[in-house]
């Protein structure tokens, strides 16, 4: 599979996201997963599914080395003195000895950045996540947070589809060298019904969904879209195997910058 490059994370370009799977759906859907090709998984400690994650994991026979694993630290454990302990806490539920990415999941309005990055640094310098970056950060917090980690930042989980235009932070992580990762990159289930999208689709005898997917991996962004059916997770993984021309691609663009008018 494509893969996605931020300061030394190679994170493959489409994922499962698994936020709102819980219990036996969400072991059930990352076992399959796994066994239909995906290779990237997304939870996060706020997901309550940490567990569960790391059961369809096992489950799946997949060698833990061939899958690349993102999980988020909430912002209640975003002081020093909290944050390790945290991270240890969701090894422990995953059942790993560590994950391959690390997230602070929102910025605090409150902890300075620098003590939860410094402290993010240690748990990777403790081998505890292979790589560390952050979410939801706009320009100026990737400034602050680049200036002040004292390890480089993989990526930048943020919303990104269609209806919602982020081209200054996907410059902004370009610049640092850092991956973009898109959730909720079908609008949360909305692209489905887009004419544009289905009209494109049409010539490629692809869906709205896979159109909107195929945009997003062509951009060089990762995308993390979560399903609990089957159908639906070899649907959002089969994009491989078409291009959008760049016409396509301008005019799904547009549909962005038309929606932030
Ligand atoms: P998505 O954009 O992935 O949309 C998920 C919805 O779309 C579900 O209701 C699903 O329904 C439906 N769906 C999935 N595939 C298709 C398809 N091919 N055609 C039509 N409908 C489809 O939304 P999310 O908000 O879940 O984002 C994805 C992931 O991103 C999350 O699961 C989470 O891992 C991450 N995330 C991270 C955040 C952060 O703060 N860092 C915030 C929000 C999300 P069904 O199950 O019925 O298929």
């Amino acid at each position: 599979m494509n893969v996605v490059e931020g300061n030394g994370a190679r994170i493959p370009a489409i994922g499962l996201g698994t936020w709102e799977l819980r219990g036996r759906t969400c072991a059930r859907i990352v076992e399959q997963a796994l066994r239909l090709g995906y290779r990237h998984i997304d939870t996060a400690q706020i997901y309550d599914n940490e567990r569960e994650v790391g059961e369809g994991l096992r489950a799946s026979g997949i060698k833990r080395d061939d899958v690349f694993l993102t999980t988020k630290v909430w912002t209640t454990h975003f002081m020093a003195k909290d944050l390790e302990r945290s991270a240890k806490e969701s090894l422990a539920r995953l059942r790993m000895a560590e994950v391959d990415l690390l997230l602070l999941h929102w910025p605090h309005p409150h902890v300075p950045l620098a003590e939860t990055l410094g402290a993010l640094a240690r748990v990777k310098q403790a081998g505890l996540a292979r790589h560390i970056g952050v979410s939801n950060f706009n320009v100026a917090l990737i400034e602050e947070a680049v200036a002040a980690c004292p390890e480089p930042l993989a990526c930048d989980q943020v919303e990104y589809h269609p209806y919602l235009s982020q081209a200054d932070v996907i410059e902004a992580c370009a610049r640092h060298g850092m991956a973009f990762v898109a959730y909720s990159p079908i609008a949360k289930g909305r692209v489905k019904g887009d004419r544009a999208l289905a009209r494109i689709g049409d010539r490629y005898r692809k869906t709205a969904a896979q159109v909107c997917l195929r945009w997003l991996v062509q951009q060089n962004v990762s995308a993390i879209p979560r399903t609990s059916k089957l159908e639906r997770l070899q649907e959002n993984l089969d994009i491989f195997d078409f291009e959008l021309s760049d016409e396509d691609m301008r005019e799904i663009s547009a549909i962005g910058r038309a929606a932030a008018r």
